[in-house]
């Protein structure tokens, strides 16, 4: 068996690496454990100290990374170079902040001193995607290894050159042997890691479908699991709206990463009364995107990470017009070499159509027509994800007041596009997962929140 790397510009292999067999994986969760027992006892100023060292790795060697990255999967040059600088961000946020989220906290009662303490849980594994192959990574370490923990990535198949890289990073910086390492292992074997007693807790991010068969594998071994899923974020245009900058937002939060984020903006469900002028300013601006080679410096939207990903995608924009939607732009399949996809718009898109019901995860955008505000918020929460969520109004306090209560997302935008940051939580509400990753809320999942009562 073996893992291997395919340029998805043009379809040639770049390496095959053999999967661990099973001794060398019992080797490496050993060595996990063994630096556990230390790592635990170290204190913050040790940690955060390896952790700026880590962010400085990563900005030395950004250029070398963002170009394995469109090597792997496609990413444009200069989307991967911002993540190498997120990475650093994250790494020199939690080296920062991590001791103040974890200082014991006092609560009286009727003992003499009661209170609690924040104690790492062990080896977790970190089960990851392709589509930030860096950034998803490093925003599971930062905190999980400042509390104390030992990380296991067992990382997506397409890019093992990153999980090495990554690897790499940790040792340049001078991380003890076993606090972070990379299993070249394919899904399959995600289960034996798993139950291994050693390993304590499994953070997964990725599909829906990959997050509910590592949610039940995970709850029959009793482990706890944070799960970071797909979406589906809409955008509500609303009547009040400024057109022209809602639409230059869209089209950026459509094409993020060649439009392969979970928090892309998947549905534009925009007020009838301004549909007509939105789309025309969208649809404008979609079309002034270059797509490309990821290693030219002007390419917006790079290849697809696979082929097969490309051609399901392709599948979900047929059925759907097959269904009724409109393509007003794209929609078809480039002649030639390499796993692209144009950038696309379909309209008239209702329910019972991929479109409307599942994740899009590429450069197609899908309007949907609301009638009002009340049935532009029906349409946003009738979905079965729950990740992000963003609403364009000129009247921030209407805008505030349906983000903070009424749309059904982990993290609602008020005209803005949904992004992650290292100092707010991240994470979803119903298919889209649990658990949060960031911030304060982000650090406490990977910990055993201690109770200590001293009569
Ligand atoms: P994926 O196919 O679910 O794979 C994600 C990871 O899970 C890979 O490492 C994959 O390994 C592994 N995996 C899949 N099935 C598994 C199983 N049954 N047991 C153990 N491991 C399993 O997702 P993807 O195509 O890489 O990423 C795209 C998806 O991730 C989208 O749905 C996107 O929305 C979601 N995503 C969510 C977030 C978030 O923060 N909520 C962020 C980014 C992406 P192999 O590669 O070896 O199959």
């Amino acid at each position: 068996m073996a893992i291997e790397s395919v340029n998805p510009l043009n379809g040639k292999r770049i390496k095959k690496y053999p999967v661990l067999k099973p001794g060398q994986v019992s080797r490496k969760v050993k060595a996990a454990q063994d630096a556990f027992l230390n790592w635990k006892e170290t204190g913050f100023p040790e940690r955060s100290a390896l952790f700026k060292k880590a962010a400085s790795v990563l900005e030395k060697k950004k250029d070398a990374l963002a170009r394995l990255m469109a090597l792997e999967m496609g990413k444009p040059l200069a989307q991967g170079a911002s993540e190498i600088d997120k990475c650093a961000w994250v790494c020199k946020y939690y080296s920062e902040e991590a001791r103040g989220f974890l200082l014991p906290e006092k609560i009286a009662t009727d003992a003499s001193k009661s209170y609690v303490a924040f104690e790492p849980l062990g080896v977790v594994l970190a089960i990851m995607p392709w589509n930030f192959p860096f950034w998803q990574v490093f925003r599971f370490a930062a905190p999980s290894l400042m509390a104390g923990n030992t990380g296991l990535l067992k990382h997506a198949s397409n890019v093992p050159g990153c999980a090495l890289a990554i690897e790499d990073i940790f040792k340049e910086a001078g991380f003890p042997p076993g606090v972070f390492q990379s299993l070249l292992i394919d899904s399959g074997q995600a289960a034996a890691v798993m139950e291994d007693e050693r390993v304590k807790a499994v953070t997964l991010t990725g599909s829906t479908q990959a997050g509910k068969s590592v949610a039940s594998k995970a709850g029959s071994l009793l482990k706890k699991t944070v799960l970071e899923l797909g979406g589906s974020d809409p955008y509500l245009i609303l009547e009040d709206a400024d057109l022209e900058k809602a639409a230059e937002i869209c089209v950026n939060g459509r094409l993020v990463n060649s439009g392969q984020s979970c928090i892309a903006a998947k549905r534009f469900i925009v007020v009838k009364a301004v549909e007509k002028r939105f789309l025309e300013l969208f649809r404008n601006r979609m079309m002034d995107k270059k797509m490309g080679d990821p290693l030219q410096e002007d390419t917006d939207i790079g290849p697809q990470a696979r082929e097969d990903l490309r051609d399901q995608l392709h599948e979900q924009v047929l059925e759907s017009i097959v269904k009724g939607a409109r393509c007003l732009l794209g929609g078809k399949k480039p002649e030639g070499k390499g796993a692209f996809y144009p950038a696309t718009i379909l309209t008239n898109v209702k329910k019972g159509m991929p479109a409307y019901d599942e994740e899009l995860f590429g450069p197609v955008a899908a309007v949907i027509t609301a009638k009002d505000e009340d049935d532009a918020i029906k349409k946003a929460n009738d979905s079965s994800f729950g990740l992000g969520a963003a609403v364009f109004t000129k009247d921030k306090k209407r805008g505030e007041q349906l983000a903070a209560h009424r749309l059904e997302a982990g993290s609602c935008f008020v005209n803005g596009i949904v992004h992650s940051d290292p100092r707010l939580p991240f994470g979803g509400i119903k298919e889209s997962g649990y658990g949060r990753e960031l911030g304060g809320f982000g650090i406490r999942e990977f910990v055993n929140i201690k109770t200590v009562y001293v009569t």
